[in-house]
Protein backbone atom coordinates (compact mmCIF):
# COMPACT_ATOMS: atom_id res chain seq x y z
CA UNK A 1 0.00 0.00 0.00
CA UNK A 2 1.44 3.53 -0.85
CA UNK A 3 1.79 6.22 1.41
CA UNK A 4 -0.87 8.36 -0.30
CA UNK A 5 -3.87 5.51 -0.06
CA UNK A 6 -2.79 5.21 3.45
CA UNK A 7 -3.72 8.94 4.09
CA UNK A 8 -6.24 8.90 2.39
CA UNK A 9 -8.02 5.61 3.85
CA UNK A 10 -6.97 7.52 7.20
CA UNK A 11 -8.92 10.34 6.02
CA UNK A 12 -11.48 8.94 5.34
CA UNK A 13 -12.08 6.89 8.69
CA UNK A 14 -11.21 10.53 10.04
CA UNK A 15 -14.57 12.42 8.28
CA UNK A 16 -16.61 9.47 9.34
CA UNK A 17 -15.73 9.16 12.96
CA UNK A 18 -16.04 13.29 13.14
CA UNK A 19 -19.45 13.01 11.07
CA UNK A 20 -20.71 10.26 13.68
CA UNK A 21 -19.63 12.74 16.21
CA UNK A 22 -21.39 16.03 14.69
CA UNK A 23 -24.62 13.98 13.54
CA UNK A 24 -26.21 14.45 17.37
CA UNK A 25 -25.59 17.96 17.74
CA UNK A 26 -26.83 18.80 13.71
CA UNK A 27 -30.08 16.94 15.09
CA UNK A 28 -30.26 19.61 17.60
CA UNK A 29 -29.51 22.19 15.60
CA UNK A 30 -32.47 21.53 13.52
CA UNK A 31 -34.64 21.24 16.00
CA UNK A 32 -33.49 24.71 17.58
CA UNK A 33 -34.19 25.86 13.86
CA UNK A 34 -37.70 24.22 14.14
CA UNK A 35 -38.28 26.01 17.22
CA UNK A 36 -37.68 29.23 15.48
CA UNK A 37 -40.91 28.46 13.51
CA UNK A 38 -43.16 27.38 16.06
CA UNK A 39 -46.99 27.67 15.20
CA UNK A 40 -48.59 30.63 16.96
CA UNK A 41 -50.03 29.53 20.80
CA UNK A 42 -53.53 27.95 20.23
CA UNK A 43 -53.67 26.99 16.86
CA UNK A 44 -55.93 24.37 15.35
CA UNK A 45 -53.87 21.35 14.26
CA UNK A 46 -53.59 21.55 11.15
CA UNK A 47 -54.29 25.22 10.39
CA UNK A 48 -52.46 27.65 9.02
CA UNK A 49 -51.99 31.25 10.32
CA UNK A 50 -53.16 33.61 7.58
CA UNK A 51 -49.59 35.79 7.80
CA UNK A 52 -50.36 39.84 7.28
CA UNK A 53 -47.92 39.81 4.19
CA UNK A 54 -50.63 37.49 2.31
CA UNK A 55 -51.76 39.89 -0.54
CA UNK A 56 -55.24 40.11 0.17
CA UNK A 57 -54.60 40.49 3.94
CA UNK A 58 -52.58 43.12 3.28
CA UNK A 59 -55.02 44.33 0.85
CA UNK A 60 -57.81 44.59 3.83
CA UNK A 61 -55.19 45.98 6.26
CA UNK A 62 -55.28 42.32 8.77
CA UNK A 63 -53.64 43.11 11.48
CA UNK A 64 -52.60 39.57 13.82
CA UNK A 65 -52.24 41.73 16.79
CA UNK A 66 -53.24 45.19 16.64
CA UNK A 67 -52.84 45.21 20.53
CA UNK A 68 -55.19 46.62 23.37
CA UNK A 69 -57.84 49.28 22.26
CA UNK A 70 -58.53 46.80 19.46
CA UNK A 71 -62.14 47.72 19.27
CA UNK A 72 -63.05 45.41 16.15
CA UNK A 73 -61.71 42.05 17.00
CA UNK A 74 -62.06 39.27 14.08
CA UNK A 75 -64.01 37.66 16.53
CA UNK A 76 -66.79 39.93 16.97
CA UNK A 77 -66.51 40.38 13.41
CA UNK A 78 -69.76 39.03 10.64
CA UNK A 79 -67.22 37.18 8.69
CA UNK A 80 -65.84 35.27 11.23
CA UNK A 81 -66.02 31.50 12.39
CA UNK A 82 -64.57 30.00 15.50
CA UNK A 83 -62.21 27.44 15.38
CA UNK A 84 -61.21 27.81 18.85
CA UNK A 85 -61.10 30.48 21.33
CA UNK A 86 -57.80 31.82 19.78
CA UNK A 87 -58.35 31.25 16.34
CA UNK A 88 -61.37 31.13 13.45
CA UNK A 89 -62.18 30.89 9.89
CA UNK A 90 -62.25 34.50 7.88
CA UNK A 91 -64.68 34.57 4.98
CA UNK A 92 -62.57 37.65 3.60
CA UNK A 93 -59.34 35.30 3.75
CA UNK A 94 -60.94 31.84 1.96
CA UNK A 95 -57.92 31.74 -0.30
CA UNK A 96 -55.72 29.81 1.76
CA UNK A 97 -56.56 26.50 2.38
CA UNK A 98 -56.50 25.72 6.31
CA UNK A 99 -55.42 29.43 6.85
CA UNK A 100 -57.19 30.96 10.09
CA UNK A 101 -56.89 34.41 11.71
CA UNK A 102 -56.51 35.42 14.99
CA UNK A 103 -59.43 36.17 17.17
CA UNK A 104 -58.03 39.36 18.82
CA UNK A 105 -57.36 40.11 15.37
CA UNK A 106 -58.51 42.89 13.12
CA UNK A 107 -59.08 44.56 9.35
CA UNK A 108 -60.10 47.22 7.28
CA UNK A 109 -63.35 44.97 6.54
CA UNK A 110 -64.60 44.60 9.88
CA UNK A 111 -68.08 44.23 10.19
CA UNK A 112 -70.00 44.08 13.63
CA UNK A 113 -72.37 40.34 14.28
CA UNK A 114 -75.83 40.55 13.59
CA UNK A 115 -77.14 38.93 17.05
S1 LIG B 1 -62.02 41.67 11.01
FE1 LIG B 1 -63.47 40.28 10.00
S2 LIG B 1 -63.06 40.48 7.82
FE2 LIG B 1 -61.28 41.31 8.92
S3 LIG B 1 -59.85 39.61 9.08
FE3 LIG B 1 -61.07 39.63 10.96
S4 LIG B 1 -62.77 38.22 10.55
FE4 LIG B 1 -61.84 38.75 8.59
Amino acid sequence: MNPIEKTSRRGFLRNIALLALALPFLGRTTKLFAADETKPAGLPDGATAIPESDPVATAIKYKEKPGKGNKKPCDKCAFYAASNKDWGKCQMLQHIPNGVVAALGTCGSWQPKTK
